[in-house]
């Protein structure tokens, strides 16, 4: 027998799974965000059922992140690895493989949560075939990305019609910051119902530790000036400006700067040729005694990285939120970023930090060393920036507002599945 459980909710991710190791290939923020909105909303009562596709044979089909809360595997093409810009063709196979799932289950999902494009068009069929209520966060939009990079994926139109239709279609939009959402008006479609509930970060684990015994952990000395990236490889990121930055930055040639460079996975993997790429730029532009590449960080690592550092870069070319930004912040580490999409909701310039033109390597080398060069102001700009994660950017905050709205979505009356199909 088949059931609606009310506080049942699906959050589907197609290509990120919420429970890998994140921080190489395509795992990013999707990921991060998926895992700890379910796992924060299972904490406020909800059942938590977090889909994604099986990509790997040895991974089992179900991880049990918390009583309430579990990461489910569906098997839709090739178990193994696929660039999400192939992924599409298996969208109707997932869906498939979703209703077998509740049937064997007993639950009909009332809600299903979708993120990035694949996934909503995934939640926009069982919407048709079942009624389920649709919220959406795009984590990034085709629209604005194709518009800052020159080589366009063959999938591209296919992806900018679903983001339209979703954004027509869906219960709700979630932008994660007013830049994210004027975007979706400008670029995308005038109709559809958007709210702003930004992304969020575990503020308890990061900034737990101060600056000294940071460096202490990673053997790094009071007085040298340490600069940080962390992220994925990928051109979209503008390692290479932050690269180029420090090569210009005045403090150049000075042995106690240092540039840490984390992220990243082993060889062979797809991001290996970006991270080649920036280090032959590091090696031709004489930084390699001052760079450092400790590849990925674990959620342990983190905290200390960030702690340990000056200034944190996210010198990215375009950035719809940017974990990255307020996870450095609640560590209480300013941040110099691009001035760009979701880093100017989370950046406040000359406040928590410093936001630069993307590309601009002299400016950042200016903002950069405008930091370096006044440690008063620098920590300043940190507990500002700590202030400000704490008041906006916790998983908890962000949960609440989540799970306010799906509680109101629930209680609002269900279209008739011949609306919903017409
Ligand atoms: N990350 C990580 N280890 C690494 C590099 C990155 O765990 O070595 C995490 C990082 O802490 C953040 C996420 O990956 O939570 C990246 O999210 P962001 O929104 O900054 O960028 P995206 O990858 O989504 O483009």
């Amino acid at each position: 027998m088949i059931s609606t459980n009310k506080k049942h909710i699906a959050l589907i991710s197609v290509h990120g799974d919420p429970a890998i190791e994140i921080g190489k290939e395509e795992a990013g923020g999707q990921n991060v965000y998926v895992r700890y909105v379910g796992e924060a909303l299972a904490k406020q009562g909800w059942q938590v059922d977090m889909f994604t596709r099986k990509a790997n044979a040895e991974q089992p089909r179900i991880v049990q992140h918390s009583p309430n809360c579990r990461t489910i595997r569906l098997t839709a093409g090739p178990e193994q690895f696929v660039p999400r810009d192939n992924i599409f063709g298996y969208a109707p196979d997932f869906v498939q493989e979703f209703l077998k799932f509740q049937e064997e289950n007993g639950v009909v999902y009332p809600i299903v949560h979708t993120n990035y494009w694949i996934s909503s068009w995934v939640g926009m069929q069982l919407k048709k075939i079942q009624g389920s209520k649709q919220v959406h966060t795009y984590h990034s939009l085709g629209a604005v990305k194709y518009r800052a990079i020159s080589t366009i994926p063959m999938i591209a139109t296919m992806r900018l019609d679903v983001e339209k239709a979703v954004l027509e279609t869906a219960e709700r939009i979630v932008a994660t910051s007013p830049q994210e959402k004027e975007h979706m008006r400008s670029m995308v479609s005038k109709k559809g119902n958007i709210d702003i509930i930004p992304c969020g970060t575990d503020v308890r684990h990061y900034g737990a530790i101060t600056k000294e015994e940071a460096r202490q952990q990673l053997g790094i000395d009071d007085d040298t000036k340490v600069v940080l990236y962390v992220g994925r490889f990928d051109k979209r990121k503008g390692i290479e400006t932050l690269v180029r930055a420090v090569a210009k930055s005045k403090l150049r040639g000075n042995s106690k700067l240092k540039l840490i460079i984390g992220g990243g996975s082993r060889p062979g993997q797809s991001d290996g040729i970006e991270r080649d790429r920036i280090e032959s730029i590091v090696n031709e532009l004489g930084l390699t005694d001052i760079t450092v590449f400790p590849g990925r960080l674990g959620e342990n690592d983190l905290p200390v990285y960030y702690a340990a550092a000056d200034v944190s870069v996210v010198p990215s070319h375009y950035e719809p939120f940017g974990l990255v930004t307020i996870e450095a912040m609640a560590c209480g580490t300013p941040v110099v970023g691009s001035d760009v999409g979701g880093l100017q909701f989370t950046v406040l310039p000359e406040k928590t930090g410093l936001l630069c033109p993307p590309k601009d390597d002299v400016a950042f080398a200016t903002a950069i060393d405008r930091i370096l060069a006044n440690p008063e102001w620098r920590s300043e700009l940190g507990r500002n920036a700590r202030m400000r994660v704490e008041k906006m950017f916790s998983w908890d905050g962000v949960a609440s507002q989540l799970s306010n709205l799906y509680t109101q979505l629930l209680e609002e009356p269900a279209e008739s599945l011949d609306q919903v199909s017409a």
